[in-house]
């Protein structure tokens, strides 16, 4: 899979580099390329933005570097091109599995008040929201996209099965997980987990998620219940 990202701030993304993502980014199980927009700028400052048609407080990232920039890279639309936006369809597990089906993503991240909106009639397929909250600029967000949809991306994660056994994939939330040692400040890791007995584990793993996800997320818990 191939992820290209736009953005004016692409100094935010060597985050990328660490961790489980980037190891995979070694081994190129995938590719990130992070594009800067002002590069296209035909301005002679290199300007991105300008004052809004209307009035208000803020700047609105200008058409045409973006324009430039996208038919630069994806002049036929190959590319699946999604806007990071509040106003986007909300992000999920879900949608982090369709997205991972894609063979090319564009990431295109806005910042100040946003992007003009001829760019989203011109070039964008969909708006895309981390959630019902207002962030500074779409990097943070384009960040969660490509990390979430990697970790279904062959050889992204050590075992395949880790990506299975998480929160959401069962249609569950996760039961507790412990490590050594069996015991701390008084507090003992539940017996059935270091007796060995992978069925009596898995049980008890499973109830757990059950009541977790019960407790904390009842409308995942009903819609598990009605799908099972
Ligand atoms: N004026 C816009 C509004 O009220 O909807 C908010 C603009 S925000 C300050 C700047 C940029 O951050 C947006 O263009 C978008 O790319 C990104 N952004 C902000 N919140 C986001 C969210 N919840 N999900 C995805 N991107 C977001």
């Amino acid at each position: 899979m191939r992820i290209d990202i736009l953005t004016i701030f692409p100094e935010m993304f060597s985050a990328l580099d660490s961790g489980v993502l980037g190891k995979a980014l070694q081994r190129e199980c995938l590719t990130v390329n992070v594009i800067n927009i002002r590069d296209y700028s035909t301005d002679k400052h290199k300007r991105t933005d300008d004052y809004p048609f209307g009035g208000g407080l803020g700047m609105v990232m200008t058409v045409q570097p973006i324009y430039d920039c996208i038919n630069a890279i994806d002049p036929n639309h190959n590319a699946k091109r999604i806007y990071m936006s509040p106003r986007g369809r909300t992000f999920s597990h879900e949608i982090s599995l369709e997205l991972s089906k894609e063979e090319w993503l564009i990431l295109l991240c806005g910042s100040y008040e946003g992007i003009d909106e001829r760019i989203i009639e011109l070039c964008i397929d969909e708006e895309m929201s981390i959630g019902d909250y207002v962030l500074t600029g779409g990097e943070l967000a384009a960040m969660v996209i490509v990390n979430a949809v990697s970790r279904h991306i062959d050889g992204v994660l050590g075992s395949k099965d880790s990506d299975l056994d998480e929160s959401f994939s069962t249609g569950l939330l996760e039961y507790p997980q412990y490590t050594r040692p069996a015991e701390y400040m008084g507090l003992a890791v539940p017996e059935v987990l270091l007796n060995g007995n992978h069925a009596k584990i898995n049980e008890w793993r499973q109830n757990m998620s059950e009541q977790i996800t019960k407790e904390r997320r009842p409308d995942l818990y009903k819609l598990y219940k009605e799908t099972k």
